[in-house]
């Protein structure tokens, strides 16, 4: 058994080291034991068959422009596979497009793909810097921000960090007031923090490689040794990122 590992638009939409995600996921499987296999989706590619995780980035209003067509011809598959509960980590730019439309600072409408219920309008201000929230779910993420896009949850939408203790996440709320972070939908995640996000988050690192397993029938075995002592670095990462100015 091989996890399979979808990379969606490396060209247009890997800011902020996103691909990064791809290689946590990797490494971090190597430690259950697991076998996985990487696969890179670019505009006009073959969608490869049930991809078992799919993570994207974020990129500039004009990558989120070049890629949005091809996005709707994929998105019928992207869609079929949120609904059955495949994992997915969207980061920045493509959490806007899957969304329900990214409207840019320059009034241009990119209709997004309508999986997370949210709406996301670009301002002139951007919002930069570092991100420390609180999620019910993964307990404190920490990461990097860099957005003209203000967020909007509708109807029922869930956030990933309900509560921002710095920085802003998906809007700058009511005057800084009521900040949270991020989207959930079923076991798809979509979120404002780069850095890669992955590498200093693992228990959203874990979520998506349990839930890929479960959709197989497997269980997440337990975690093996740590041959690049990679917990040290990780637990410093977060440290040190918990105290970082904005
Ligand atoms: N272009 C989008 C915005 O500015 C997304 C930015 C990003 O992916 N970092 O809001």
């Amino acid at each position: 058994m091989k996890l399979s590992i979808l990379q969606l638009y490396s060209h247009d939409m890997n800011i902020y080291g996103d691909c990064g995600n791809v290689l946590a996921v990797q490494r971090r499987a190597e430690r259950y034991g697991l076998d996985t296999e990487i696969k890179v989706y670019n505009q006009g590619d073959a969608f490869p068959e049930d991809p078992d995780i799919i993570i994207g980035g974020g990129g500039q209003d004009s990558g989120q422009s070049k890629v949005i067509d091809d996005l709707h011809k994929i998105s019928p598959k992207l869609k079929a596979l949120a609904e059955k509960n495949t994992p997915m980590l969207m980061v920045c730019g493509l959490y806007q497009l899957f969304g329900n439309f990214f409207k840019t600072h320059n009034g241009e409408i990119l209709k997004g793909l309508g999986i997370f219920d949210i709406e996301t309008n670009g301002r002139e201000k951007r919002l930069i810097g570092n991100v420390v929230s609180q999620s019910s779910q993964f307990g404190t993420l920490v990461g990097y921000e860099n957005h003209s896009g203000q967020t909007f949850l509708k109807n029922s939408a869930k956030p990933l960090a309900e509560t921002v203790i710095l920085g802003i996440g998906n809007n700058s709320g009511n005057n800084g007031k009521n900040l949270n972070e991020g989207c959930v939908y079923k076991s798809c995640i979509g979120t404002y923090l780069h850095g890669s996000v992955l590498p200093k988050n693992p228990a959203i690192t874990d979520f998506l490689i349990k839930t890929a397993l479960e959709n197989k029938s497997m269980q997440l075995p337990e975690i093996g040794p740590d041959p690049y002592k990679t917990d040290i670095f990780i637990e410093n990462a977060r440290k040190v990122a918990k105290n970082l100015k904005r």
